[in-house]
């Protein structure tokens, strides 16, 4: 569909960070734009959580922690031009297993049993790692978004893979899944595609600990500067229920029975959502936006958690190691369920030293004291499967098919700020909105480019700058 014309007012369906980076980007290139979110507040899983601590009160984020710098080149563009800034965080792991304890300091018993699979491991990431740098060019920055679709790790899955490389079972049961389920949000990793392997032990390595990148400040500031422009056009506590065509534009209706009217639609939130929202949804609409996978479709494991500061959660001998030097601790039981704690005090610098644990439990079987608050995660994240990617190359056909746009987790190849972000800028493009930051040689207009393929099949030539 062509462009609209700048003054065309759009709405923007989910309040996270792909939904208010198109309102955003549309804002600053001229359009009118409405944001509604059915949420109390912006942000989406980026949620601000508030710690009452001995010096009055503390802001923490509370699931979206931290992220690997290497990669998210326009999020950290977003944040110098909002002049927030960023932090560096040591990421380390603790796991407790019925077979022992595995903690990344190469000493503990686990490490110990499973060192030839640590090493079969080691030779797989370096020959998957090959093989992806055969199908893509060396030359490329280190970016989440260059695949090929001839790379055969595409249709091969990582478990399958580690099989072939002889590394074990238990190493997949006690250390790969243990480790990985804080960043995938999910215990079910068994069809994730061998190509995301390299990556994944880039930003998480298995065996030694990692350093990500998180807010020097709680997330709520990102989302209340890129909106600081148009607030009146935010609309929180407004879940939207029905968008219906109504002459050339949208007629949309939230859970309250309020109407409002719109040109545009780009719809940021999960596609169950979408679907339930659209009145008459197409064919396509219906196969496309019907097959996406959740996590917590297939595993109930990140499905609800609970905020709190008990600490008698942590086994006696090492809890107050795991209290300060731990940033996920994960234990699993005799029948491999599995619990996971998100230590927030123990290694952000901001929160280290405010005296009081501020522990987020998923999965919880323990009898926990104090609790702050219990949630069910309203925001699941989609899964990293074959399935997804496919069906994200397919979202192509939907964007901006009769004045819908899309963005959001699912319409990007993994799941991440970095992305969903993006995603954000590419549904305001594909409305006119010009790249909101200098169009220059950088990764990060290489990125937004490959978005762009990845999610309109082509690259749309480049609106004049925004201001
Ligand atoms: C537990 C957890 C931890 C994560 N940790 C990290 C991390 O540390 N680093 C990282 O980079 N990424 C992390 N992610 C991934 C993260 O979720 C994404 O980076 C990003 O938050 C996704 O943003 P989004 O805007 O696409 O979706 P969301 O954040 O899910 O936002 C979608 C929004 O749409 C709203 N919505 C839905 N339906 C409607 C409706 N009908 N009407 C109005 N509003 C609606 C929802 O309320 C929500 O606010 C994590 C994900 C989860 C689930």
């Amino acid at each position: 569909m062509a462009n609209a014309r700048p003054g065309a007012g759009v709405a923007v369906v989910g309040g996270g960070i792909a939904g208010v980076a198109a309102a955003w980007s549309l804002h600053r290139s001229g359009y009118a734009v409405e944001i509604f979110e059915r949420a109390p507040a912006l942000g989406g899983n980026a949620r601000t959580f508030r710690w009452s601590v001995d010096a009055g009160e503390a802001e923490s984020p509370l699931l979206v922690i931290a992220w690997p710098q290497k990669y998210y080149h326009n999020y950290l563009r977003l944040l110098s031009e909002l002049g927030l800034a960023t932090t560096s965080l040591p990421i380390a792991y603790f796991v407790k297993h019925p077979h022992g304890v595995f903690c990344q300091d190469g000493r503990t018993e686990l490490h110990r049993r499973r060192a030839a699979d640590f090493r079969r491991w080691d030779r797989l990431i370096r020959v998957t790692g090959r093989i992806n740098d055969f199908f893509l060019p060396k030359e490329r920055h280190d970016s989440l978004y260059h695949f090929s679709y001839w790379n055969p790790l595409n249709l091969v899955p990582l478990y399958a893979l580690t099989r072939c490389f002889g590394i074990s079972a238990r190493f997949w049961d006690e250390i790969f899944v243990p480790i990985h389920c804080a960043s995938l949000i999910t215990t079910s990793m068994k069809g994730m595609p061998a190509v995301v392997a390299p990556l994944l032990e880039s930003v998480v390595a298995l065996e030694r600990p990692s350093r990500l990148q998180t807010w020097a400040d709680s997330p709520r500031h990102v989302f209340e500067r890129m909106t600081e422009r148009f607030r009146e056009g935010v609309h929180t506590s407004c879940e939207i229920t029905a968008v219906r065509r109504k002459g050339p534009g949208f007629e949309i209706e939230d859970a309250a029975g309020r109407a409002f009217t719109a040109d545009r639609i780009v719809f940021a939130c999960q596609a169950p959502s979408i679907l339930a929202a659209l009145e008459q949804p197409s064919w396509l609409e219906r196969t496309v936006l019907g097959r996406v996978r959740y996590v917590d479709d297939v595993d109930p494991t990140f499905a609800r958690f609970v905020v709190h500061s008990d600490t008698s959660i942590f086994p006696e001998p090492d809890r107050e190691r795991i209290l300060s030097n731990y940033n996920t601790y994960t234990e699993v039981d005799e029948e491999g369920r599995l619990e996971c704690t998100f230590v927030l005090s123990a290694q952000n610098p901001a929160l280290k030293d405010l005296g009081r644990p501020m522990l987020v439990t998923f999965n919880s079987r323990k009898a926990i004291g104090k609790i702050e608050a219990q949630v069910e995660l309203p925001n699941p994240t989609h899964t990293l499967s074959l399935g997804n990617l496919a069906n994200m190359l397919l979202m192509r056909w939907l964007q901006g098919r009769g004045g819908i746009h899309y963005c959001g987790s699912f319409t990007t190849p993994e799941g991440g700020r970095d992305l969903s972000f993006l995603s954000g800028l590419v549904a305001a493009r594909s409305i006119g909105a010009a790249y909101p930051f200098a169009m220059d040689a950088s990764p990060a207009v290489a990125d937004y480019h490959q978005m762009q393929r990845i999610m309109l099949g082509r690259v749309v030539p480049d609106a004049p700058r925004a201001v």
